[in-house]
């Protein structure tokens, strides 16, 4: 089940992307304020990726975001935003989303993002079980889970796919453009910004030191390197 929320509250926007998605083939649950999205998936277990309009009355998309990640790291997360609300954009990656989108926004661009977290978000099969294992970190392909020192780090399903490129290809530079091909898919229709965003977050749960990392190093005017 392809199981979708969508947390808007100008019926106009939430009505067009219902629709948009379901003509893609998603089943979708509606929400119009952060209070009831929260109702929603407690009810509905099953979503997979819950769009998130950040100005809302009552609490905002932000704390929605928050709370949703507090209990639950496997959900993808799309931040609705406003062209105006740049910072907006950062702040949302930062509390825990695993993407944007800006208003307005086409019905193509809308459902490419979806299905690229779609299939991120525990939906395509994973092809590999086993452990990734390069000292201090243990990342366990089978429970797409990642230890540091024996000790669990909690992982968004971005997050996860970014450290398992980074092991898979450990001392080599990837640039911008590789990572966003190997962690989002060809089919992304977004900006480079986000690879900077969420390895930027990335590093904040597992550097020892993330104003100087040594783990995720910066191959600087190319991209990065998963570098010891
Ligand atoms: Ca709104």
């Amino acid at each position: 089940m392809k199981k979708v929320l969508v947390l808007e509250d100008e019926s106009s926007i939430r009505s067009f992307i219902v629709i948009n998605l379901r003509r893609a083939g998603y089943e979708v649950v509606e929400a119009e304020t952060g209070e009831e999205a929260l109702e929603k998936l407690q009810e509905h277990r099953d979503v997979r990726v819950a769009l998130l309009d950040i100005m809302l009355p009552g609490i905002d998309g932000f704390e929605v975001c928050r709370r949703i990640r507090a209990t639950n790291t496997k959900i993808g997360i799309i931040m609705l935003t406003a062209r105006s609300q740049e910072m907006d954009k950062v702040t949302g990656l930062m509390t825990g989303a695993d993407d944007y989108v800006t208003k307005p926004f086409s019905p193509a661009e809308l459902t490419a993002r979806v299905d690229a977290l779609m299939r991120r978000s525990g939906g395509a099969a994973e092809e590999t079980s086993g452990e990734l294992r390069q000292d201090p970190f243990l990342l366990n392909t089978r429970n797409r889970t990642l230890e540091k020192n024996g000790q669990r780090i909690k992982l968004t399903q971005m997050e996860y796919s970014i450290m398992r490129m980074f092991m898979e290809n450990p001392g080599k530079a990837l640039s911008r453009e590789e990572i966003l091909d190997l962690v989002w898919g060809r089919d992304y229709f977004g900006e480079l910004k986000i690879v900077d965003v969420n390895i930027r977050r990335l590093r904040l749960k597992i550097e020892d030191n993330p104003t100087n990392p040594t783990y995720i190093t910066t191959v600087w005017g190319y991209g990065y390197k998963w570098g010891f």
